[in-house]
């Protein structure tokens, strides 16, 4: 059949009369390959139809679904890195920075924000991939920090959406501080009995598992998401034997203990105002009433 075969061979058009495919138009699923239009995969919240694949997204895509109508006040937006330590890898550190920026339009690889979610007030960070990796720097960890107070502060429910690489090379010391500080400040927040949790997606790799990830009074994951600390490549090469598998992916992970529930991205918003609605109570109660119910009455 012509219509199928090439039966001219050397065809040659030239530059000028080649026709562009605008970009963006249709997703094709990497997992199963299945093809939608770009604004039906953007409706289902970027998960696959056919086999439940969740695309990484950016924070300004969670902060659109999670907050009613998409209304929230962003903390700390401004909120830009130094270069403490003079940093130059294949590029001096500022540079990558103010490229990043350009290219990304992000400040950082972390949002914060408050706003109402489902009716109920919520303090939601969540992490950039496309931002250095994700990686935990100074900015992060600050802006973290501050969305924790914030959180204390108003007795309102934090929620943490982890999207990292790990630590950031160009930041060295100062990235690793910020575990010990987001660490401080959960803590704090634990004491004050304000719900936090903690959304792990993926990747989840590095510092960030091992600080502010792993320490939510609820750690969930969305489905697929690679959760570890150092890389399956690393590990492998370290004990030199085959992993099990499904190694670190979030069910993996679930099934040893390390995680409360996996969900799906387009129930995330319902299960968290179910979850949230519970721990309501704990919430309004003043931490001098839950301490007087944790404290045994002691006789005299
Ligand atoms: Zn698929």
């Amino acid at each position: 059949m012509a219509w199928f075969k090439r039966v001219e061979k050397g065809i040659v058009t030239p530059t000028d009369q080649k026709k562009e495919t605008p970009d963006g138009l249709w997703h094709k699923c990497p997992e199963c390959k299945t093809v939608v239009t770009m604004a039906e995969h953007k409706r289902h919240r970027c998960v696959c139809g056919s086999c439940t694949h969740h695309d990484r997204i950016d924070a300004a895509d969670y902060f659109e679904f999670l907050f009613d109508d998409g209304q929230f006040t962003e903390l700390d937006a401004n909120l830009t890195s130094g270069d403490p330590l003079r940093f130059v890898d294949t590029k001096e550190y500022p540079k990558r920075l103010v490229a990043t920026e350009h290219n990304t339009g992000l400040k950082d690889a972390v949002r914060t924000a408050h706003g109402l979610s489902t009716g109920q007030p919520l303090v939601v960070a969540a992490m950039d991939f496309k931002f250095i990796g994700g990686s935990m720097g100074s900015v992060v960890g600050e802006k973290i920090a501050r969305a924790i107070d914030y959180a204390r502060q108003n007795r309102t429910p934090f929620l943490m959406i982890s999207r990292s690489g790990g630590a950031r090379m160009m930041e060295a010391g100062y990235s690793l501080m910020q575990m010990a500080k987001t660490s401080a400040k959960l803590a704090l927040l634990s004491e004050a009995g304000v719900p936090y949790v903690s959304l792990l997606t993926d990747p989840t790799t590095g510092g960030v598992t091992a600080s502010f990830a792993m320490l939510g009074d609820f750690n969930i994951a969305e489905p697929g998401a690679l959760i570890g600390f150092a890389g399956p490549r690393v590990i492998k090469e370290t004990i030199g034997k085959d992993l099990p598998k499904g190694f670190q992916s979030a069910e993996f992970v679930l099934e040893h203990g390390f995680l409360d529930f996996i969900v799906d991205r387009r129930e995330l918003k319902q299960r968290l105002a179910d979850l949230l609605g519970m721990l309501q109570p704990v919430v309004a109660a003043a931490p001098g009433q839950r301490e007087a119910r944790r404290t045994p009455i002691k006789a005299h």
